[in-house]
């Protein structure tokens, strides 16, 4: 896969088709593989990775890149394309400006669950019949393929892709997932055993705004969290009230937005669960307004954004001056 993406790269700097590339490459460890820019052949056979620990979705970079001369090949993953999607339909990416290429999705790997294994020195992974095969500094290490899945791989919701120009490898379909089954747990939970689930993870937050940085959801020029007047930027929380307070304002701010990438809990250092609070919200607003998914067009009205003669809250139809 990673020799046919660089090769049709290439191919597409060299007739003129873009002039930059936003793929891969590998920082300090091998695991540890981040999103780069290539603009010449040598860069992409010099730098560019795409393997198992490649998880980062770059549809974000793209709010910026597209605003730059000439267009960008991006290479997606099948939820990379709903988060795409959805910077199209707010007006935050120039689609015109972006040569989409769809490529297979996970599961990806994530490092910090085979780390937690007491595994070190990683120099390499593979899945053999359901293991996986771990080279490393100090030799051969081996763990259950699905205990080292990145988090947003093992309740993925579709490996179709929702946006291209062209695909390398097939297009996959809408699954059935069982993403809602832990909101579901929450839910079951009392009111204190939730608070306290909460707490317990909130009160892990460094406020290092990773999250936000991720999220393709988040691209507010100017965020709420970044006003010098608020007494709450950019800095770390002084106490409970604002540790909640960041996690729900960002939560209530992409609601009907989070196309549910998984990117917020992935790069939390603190491995804070955040998707949860974000998929609460998306199966209320499944409920309540019937199923919608965030980015699968560019089209329609999202729940949060219209309303109906019957919306379920119903002030918000109510005539001028009727109680
Ligand atoms: S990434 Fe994690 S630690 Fe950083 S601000 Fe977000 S929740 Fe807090
Ligand atoms: S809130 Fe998390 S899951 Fe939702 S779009 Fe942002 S990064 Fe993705
Ligand atoms: S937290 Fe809210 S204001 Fe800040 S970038 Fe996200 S959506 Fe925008």
């Amino acid at each position: 896969m990673q020799e046919a993406m660089i090769n049709r790269a290439k191919q597409l700097l060299a007739d003129g088709t873009v002039n930059r590339v936003i793929g891969w490459k590998r920082g300090e460890f091998v695991y540890d593989v981040t999103p780069a820019i290539f603009e010449t052949a040598e860069e992409l056979d010099a730098e560019f990775v795409y393997d198992d620990f490649t998880a980062a979705n770059v549809s974000k970079y793209l709010v910026k890149e597209c605003k730059k001369e000439g267009k960008i090949l991006a290479f997606l993953k099948p939820c990379d394309t709903y988060s795409f999607n959805q910077l199209t339909k707010e007006h935050r990416v120039v689609r015109d400006n972006v040569y989409i290429i769809g490529i297979p999705g996970g599961p990806k790997l994530d490092a910090e669950k085979i780390k937690a294994k007491g595994i070190t020195g990683i120099l390499g992974a593979k899945n053999d019949n359901g293991t996986f095969v771990i080279e490393t500094l100090y030799g051969e290490e081996k763990m259950p393929y699905y205990e080292a899945l990145s988090t947003k791989c093992e309740s993925c919701k579709s490996k179709k892709h929702v946006v291209y120009d062209e695909l390398i490898g097939d297009d996959g379909e809408v699954l059935e997932s069982d993403r809602f089954d832990m909101v579901e747990k929450l839910e079951n939970m009392s009111a204190q055993e939730r608070y306290d689930f909460w707490r317990e993870q909130l009160s892990k937050c460094i406020r290092c705004n990773a999250c936000r940085n991720v999220c393709p959801a988040c691209t507010c020029e100017k965020c709420v969290f970044d006003n010098p007047d608020s007494g709450v930027e950019n800095k770390a929380p002084a106490d409970s009230f604002e540790e909640n307070m960041f996690h729900i304002i960002r939560a209530f701010h992409v609601a009907g937005r989070c196309t549910d990438c998984g990117e917020c809990s992935r790069v939390c250092p603190q491995n804070i669960p955040l998707h949860l609070l974000n998929r609460k919200f998306i199966k209320d607003i499944n409920s309540l307004y019937g199923n919608y998914q965030a980015g699968e067009d560019t089209t329609s009205r999202a729940p949060l954004n219209d309303y109906k003669t019957d919306d379920c809250e119903a002030s918000i139809v109510h005539e001028r001056g009727v109680e």
